[in-house]
């Protein structure tokens, strides 16, 4: 066999052998073996050369009475360690977990709204990533790869965003190398993906999705996020530009969407749009306010309509109900077993919420089963972090190239 043959036949094999020992909590060399069908001694000397790189580690079985117990293996939690980095349009958000994708360490660095050329905001990543690692004793040298979760369009193959939500307004990000403008600041090698895909890589892997081959995470923020997987794998469609939940068509008013459409989801039913009704109602009058118009927040609305503004109430809740509603054509679309919503309208709960589950209920219909399993998961401004870097972890396994850095 050609040694570049042998030496991804090496690879694969111990990749295939890292993902047995993942998927099982513990188990033994014998057990491997009859599992993937590689010999006993691929699998010991695969094994060695993961206990060695410190993936792995043997763990002696508890309770065994007579004879010599089986030696168990694990996977080594803090094997490796990867950074995740999230950028919306006002922070940056670092997170650097483990195997397991728990954080391990975490830092926010808030951007400046002049900040949008996609250089300086690179330079910010860089910068953030640095004092993430720093601060919590993390060596470059340790982390093993850098995941981006961006909002908007996305290509994870080419590494171009190609819009973004926060950012179009200041610089026009329609072509932007963003993935290697951050791998020639941080050294590491980065991988690059659509915020709400890599929110559902993270569910899939970690989450409340482990297990589930067909669910959808639906992502409410300033945009409306959509990561889709069905038979197992994420759809991104042929640009790279799949989920733009968005962008589909939620109204027949003609309301100007900012991705120059009429009529878009999001133009109708965000917090974008959830806030831009609330700044008319200041300016109407309406809704008293200490402050300006563009200064207003989620928070400050959802604060005014629990103590009684029926009008900001009702702006919530219409939003709402239009999510609901396109969120059950979807599950027509694509029968998922399970739908995750999060994002930080999660923050408005009952108000956003009811309204919600309600519409997608009047839409529900036994000849297709009834609903999807719907988790309404609170959020954490990390948790889009923690997703960039479950991708990383993901593509490390997938490629069978997970190793210990340095
Ligand atoms: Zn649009």
């Amino acid at each position: 066999m050609p040694a570049a043959n042998r030496d991804l036949m090496r690879a694969m094999n111990r990749c295939t052998v890292l993902r047995t020992i993942r998927l099982s909590e513990t188990i033994s060399r014998r057990d491997i073996a009859n599992q993937t069908g590689l010999s006993q001694a691929t699998v010991t000397a695969i094994t060695a050369e993961l206990i060695k790189d410190g993936l792995i580690f043997e763990k002696e079985q508890q309770g065994a009475t007579t004879g010599r117990p089986p030696v168990l293996l694990a996977l080594n939690p803090d094997g490796a360690f990867v950074a995740g980095v999230y950028v919306s349009s006002d922070r940056i958000s670092v997170v650097v977990i483990n195997l397991e994708a728990r954080v391990m360490a975490s830092h926010e660095l808030p951007l400046d709204s002049n900040v949008t050329d996609p250089v300086q905001v690179a330079d910010r990543v860089a910068e953030s990533v640095r004092s993430c690692c720093i601060s919590h004793g993390f060596l470059p040298d340790d982390i093993s790869g850098l995941g981006l979760g961006i909002p908007g369009l996305v290509n994870a193959n080419t590494g171009m965003v190609h819009f973004h939500p926060g950012f179009n307004q200041g610089f026009n990000w329609s072509n932007v190398p963003f993935r290697e403008l951050v791998e020639k600041r941080t050294g590491f090698e980065t991988f690059i993906e659509n915020s709400s895909n890599a929110l559902a890589i993270y569910e899939h892997w970690f989450g409340e999705a482990r297990g589930c081959e067909d669910f959808l995470v639906v992502t409410l923020e300033h945009g409306v996020g959509l990561g889709i997987f069905a038979d197992g794998r994420l759809v991104r469609g042929a640009k790279g530009m799949a989920g733009e939940l968005g962008h589909i068509r939620g109204s027949s008013k003609g309301t100007e969407c900012r991705c120059g459409l009429n009529g878009c989801l999001e133009a109708v039913a965000s917090t974008y749009s959830i806030l831009r009704d609330a700044s008319k109602l200041v300016k109407q009058g309406i809704w008293e306010t200490d402050k300006q118009p563009e200064e207003i927040t989620l928070e400050d609305v959802i604060d005014a309509a629990k103590v009684g503004e029926p009008s900001l109430e009702e702006i919530i809740r219409r939003a709402g109900k239009v999510i609901g509603y396109r969120i059950s054509d979807l599950t027509r679309l694509l029968d998922p077993e399970k739908v995750v919503i999060t994002g930080k309208s999660y923050l408005a709960r009952d108000m956003l919420f009811e309204p919600l589950v309600r519409a997608m209920k009047e839409r529900r219909c036994a000849v297709f089963g009834g609903m999807p399993e719907l988790i309404i998961q609170p959020w954490q401004a990390e948790n889009y972090a923690r997703g960039a870097g479950a991708m990383v972890l993901q593509q490390l396994h997938q490629n069978c190239d997970l190793h210990m850095p340095g």
